[in-house]
């Protein structure tokens, strides 16, 4: 009897076993090796025509084998049996695309900001950020206001408690994007194009009124510029903001630091400029507008003999919504952050 090839039968049973992937194959295997006509069986047979003194070692050493790969199948079949169970109960298709988390998007107001500032972008303004929390200097004495003015009640302000400059006065929260001018006149000599997009704060809160809300200014100063480059400005943008079927128009009007001063309506969308109820025969407000008065300019330190401006601000939200078309009759809709409100956008 060949020992040899015992051992290597047995070395090839095992490293088979455990290779096998199914049920199917172990029970070949086991076939192969250990059934009637198996190899290891083979061997059992010639025990009998063995010589004695050998005979009960063969014995041993063959049950030894026959136990071995007995006990190399058990363990595979369990193996396999946990396997399949892992994979019918955590399978899953590698192949299928992931799930996406949930996408937002800007507010908004983001959007009316990038689109605004892009629009004047393109016609050289640059775009600044100057202090909100901003001396009176800035927001009202500099702009022609001075302490005790009537025109200030118009700004319901924010003061800052216990901060003043003996020379600037009083600290504010920016009550309107004008605050800028001065910063920018201070900062850069002309020719000046500056546009200035910030949060404005004033005591109020209504339907139509948040304490804080966005106001976007324009002031462009150089020498020559007169009334027919205003009203350019405003007419490129009501065009390119609302459409190109949109008119824009100024009506006189007062502010401290313009001179003359005018109210800006762009034409009504809806009813194209003919009249319907929501517009006031065929326009609607859009805010102030003039040319720099030339006190400013000096406060600024430019000389009003050789150079003039335009000037022009207001609110981003209003502007937006007359935009939309949205019928939002509540502005503080918008800052609500109410999901169900903003993913409608
Ligand atoms: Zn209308």
């Amino acid at each position: 009897m060949d020992i040899n090839r015992l051992q290597n039968l047995k070395n090839q049973a095992i490293s088979s076993i455990l290779d096998s992937k199914s049920e199917r194959e172990l029970e070949q295997i086991r076939i192969e090796y250990l059934g009637r006509n198996g190899e290891i069986t083979q061997f059992i047979k010639q025990i009998p025509s063995v010589k004695d003194e050998k005979r009960k070692q063969m014995g041993i050493l063959l049950n030894d084998t026959k136990k071995a790969i007995e006990d190399a199948i058990k363990n595979q079949s369990s193996i396999i049996s946990h396997q399949s169970s892992v994979i019918n109960s955590e399978w899953f298709d590698i192949t299928l695309p992931g799930l996406r988390p949930p996408q937002g998007h800007l507010h908004l107001i983001t959007y009316a900001i990038k689109e605004i500032a892009a629009i004047f972008e393109k016609i050289g303004f640059n775009r600044v950020a100057y202090p909100e929390v901003e001396w009176d200097w800035y927001a009202f004495e500099g702009l022609n206001m001075p302490e005790n003015h009537p025109a200030r009640d118009e700004w319901e302000t924010f003061f800052i408690q216990d901060l003043s400059s003996p020379k600037y006065g009083e600290a504010v929260l920016i009550p309107h994007t004008s605050s800028g001018q001065l910063r920018e006149m201070e900062k850069i000599k002309p020719p000046i194009r500056m546009l200035n997009i910030a949060k404005c704060y004033r005591r109020q809160y209504d339907v139509s009124h948040i304490p804080m809300f966005y106001q976007f200014e324009g002031l462009l100063i150089d020498k020559g510029i007169n009334i027919t480059h205003l009203r350019g400005v405003l007419d490129y943008f009501a065009k390119q903001f609302f459409g190109p079927k949109r008119n824009s128009r100024i009506r006189p009007h007062h502010f401290r630091f313009t001179e003359p001063s005018f109210e800006v309506d762009v034409s009504c969308g809806i009813c194209e400029g003919r009249g319907c109820k929501l517009c006031k025969g065929g326009w609607l407000e859009l805010g102030g507008a003039g040319m720099v008065h030339p006190q400013i300019l000096k406060n600024g330190g430019i000389n009003p003999e050789v150079y003039t401006g335009l000037a022009f601000g207001w609110g981003v939200e209003r502007t937006y919504i007359m935009k939309s078309g949205l019928n939002i009759d509540d502005i503080r809709f918008l800052y609500n952050n109410d999901l169900r409100f903003l993913q409608q956008f």
